[in-house]
């Protein structure tokens, strides 16, 4: 299996966002080998759709360079990201994009859309998927079926 250290702190803000009530997914934010950011979803808690993992922690880590975008930087999450977040991958000049597990259901980059193959896509990161990819479905499949559970 293919583990990585900056996936391993994206699983950590994953089951952070889990104990805090979110969908557990969780983005770090890499340049020159250093951690810039670290985010998990935080939708619930700011009432807001577009507070996603990847979402805050390029805002995060665009906050912390005191630039617009994050052009030669890397970003880890947990899941394979949706089309919002693809998009702003994107848009940030993200250069490697890592992602754990596929999310057919709700993926842009391998599924759905594929964003990153439309020609209407003008910078598309290069995409390494599966890394710790057992362990990140795994709190996923974790969190949702405790959520079953509840009455
Ligand atoms: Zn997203």
């Amino acid at each position: 299996m293919k583990t990585n250290r900056f996936m391993e702190m994206a699983l950590d803000e994953a089951r952070a966002a889990g104990e805090r009530g979110e969908v557990p997914i969780g983005a770090v934010v890499v340049l020159d080998g250093a951690v810039v950011a670290r985010a998990g979803n935080r939708t619930r808690e700011l009432n807001d759709v577009t507070a996603h993992a990847e979402v805050a922690a390029i805002r995060m880590a665009c906050d912390v360079l005191g630039q617009e975008r994050l052009v030669g930087a890397d970003l880890y999450v947990s899941l394979e990201p949706c089309t919002m977040c693809a998009a702003a991958i994107s848009f940030a000049r993200i250069r490697r994009l890592y992602y754990g597990a596929e999310d057919p259901k709700g993926g842009a980059v391998d599924n759905g859309v594929r964003f990153y193959a439309q020609p209407t896509c003008h910078h598309a990161p290069e995409v390494y998927s599966g890394l710790n990819e057992t362990e990140s479905a795994g709190i996923l499949r974790t969190f949702f079926a405790e959520k079953r559970e509840l009455p």
